[in-house]
């Protein structure tokens, strides 16, 4: 694929793919995925079936030329920037809604997968790593908060030491998504006290194989009263490895960690824009269909109230998001902070007003398992706080304005 692409036909060809190469792997393990009983082990990990089904699709969607499509072209991705990012996460959310679908593995994610950030990799990492993270061979976690360091990530107690060409990594990790099972992590550890104390540098990003000896996942975190989870707490004793496996430069993590925040923030919006629209086109059939006092319940005003509100704020929403895109297509260019942090705060919300809103209009049945609402009502909680909380994202915003920029 070029960068001349045009984005949309680039998403009709991705949503092509999902249906004809995805769905049938997902039909595959239906049961098991939708029986809360079946679908984790009992240490809270995904069950292998689920696991071994997600990375079929990622490798299918790897050789289809979608894994990968809007990473940089100089590591290997197909170069299409922000702008496809933004819509073809937002076009899935919104086919598949906030269920955990397998056809949210057909585009690389920033924490599990390659992204602009592995253009840091270099010599053995370039060479023996990052084809294998670009083709879906290996899937990672992205180890930057710790029990007692999550706002404020500069807070992290991870500490590597050096001897000689050695790096001896200790510390615990919290919240790593995919870490139950991920093959490889990247973990922001202290190598400077000094610097890091004085929120200067001091923070290097290291490749660690979940393999090396002294690497634990030691415990899965269950959400929402679910029998397993996504998120990890990893501990780390003794763990070596060498030099070639440092990410960047010795002392240059934090931009790594604010880089992935950033593209975090892109995603995280286009995926509630999308999930948003799900809920709406549901909420509005619903109302069309289901009757009270004789008529249509979308015929009640109140009803129509709630309806306008949602389609409102999922409008104002995407424009933020597209605008965000836009502006920051090319992946070479850092992230307009400001403009990242007001888009995520200002979407993750509408998404949980929307969803809040559409069980309204269902009435009883919106709290109904089947119709899938308080998945979206989960995730949309979920994402008030992970990836930079409501008050971390305004106080970005605020931040911002009074260094000068007021561009709006
Ligand atoms: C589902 C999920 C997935 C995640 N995935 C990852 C991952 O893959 N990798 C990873 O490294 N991390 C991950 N995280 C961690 C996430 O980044 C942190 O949870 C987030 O940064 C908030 O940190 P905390 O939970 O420690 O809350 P805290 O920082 O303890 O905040 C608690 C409360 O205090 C408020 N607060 C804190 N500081 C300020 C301030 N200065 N001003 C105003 N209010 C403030 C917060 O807004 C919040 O309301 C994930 C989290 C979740 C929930």
């Amino acid at each position: 694929m070029s960068a001349a692409t045009d984005p949309d036909l680039v998403v009709d060809g991705l949503l092509r793919f999902a249906k004809s190469e995805v769905e049938p792997i997902e039909a595959a393990v239906h049961d098991r995925a939708e029986d809360p009983a079946a679908r984790y082990l009992p240490d809270g990990r995904l069950h292998p079936e689920l696991v071994a089904a997600d990375r079929a699709v990622r490798r299918a969607a790897a050789k289809a030329g979608y894994y990968a499509m809007c990473c940089p072209a100089d590591i290997g991705g197909g170069g299409l920037g922000r702008l496809v990012f933004f819509k073809a996460w937002d076009a899935l959310y919104r086919r598949y809604g906030p269920r955990e679908a397998l056809a949210y593995g057909s585009i690389a994610h920033w924490a599990t997968g390659p992204s602009a950030l592995w253009r840091q990799a270099r010599g053995y990492l370039a060479e023996s790593i990052l084809p294998s993270v670009m083709s879906a061979e290996v899937l990672g976690c992205f180890g930057l908060s710790e029990p007692d360091a999550g706002s404020d990530a500069w807070g992290i107690r991870t500490r590597a030491t050096r001897d000689g060409a050695r790096w001896t990594i200790d510390g615990s990790k919290q919240w790593q998504t995919n870490g139950p099972t991920a093959d490889y992590a990247l973990i922001l550890a202290v190598t400077d006290p000094g610097l890091a104390a004085a929120r200067k540098g001091g923070v290097t990003c290291f490749y660690v194989p979940t393999a090396t000896p002294g690497f634990r996942m030691e415990s899965v975190i269950r959400l929402f009263g679910q029998a397993g989870g996504h998120e990890a707490i990893l501990g780390l004793t003794g763990v070596e490895v060498g030099e070639d496996h440092v990410l960047g430069d010795v002392g240059g993590g934090f931009k790594i960690a604010m880089y992935s925040v950033n593209q975090g923030r892109i995603y995280n919006t286009a995926r509630c824009v999308g999930m948003s629209q799900w809920a709406l086109e549901r909420a509005v059939a619903y109302a069309r269909d289901r009757r009270t006092f004789g008529q249509p319940i979308a015929e009640h005003q109140a009803v129509q109230l709630l309806l306008a509100d949602c389609a409102t704020e999922i409008y104002a929403a995407r424009a933020a998001g597209l605008r965000l895109a836009t502006e920051n297509d090319d992946d070479a260019v850092e992230i307009n902070r400001k403009d990242a942090a007001m888009a995520k705060y200002f979407a993750t919300n509408v998404a949980w007003r929307v969803f809040d809103r559409a069980m309204q209009v269902h009435g009883g049945m919106g709290l109904a398992n089947e119709v899938g609402l308080y998945e979206g009502m989960h995730l949309a909680r979920i994402l008030r706080i992970a990836d930079g909380t409501d008050e971390i994202l305004r106080v970005t915003i605020a931040k911002e304005l009074t260094r000068g920029d007021l561009a709006l």
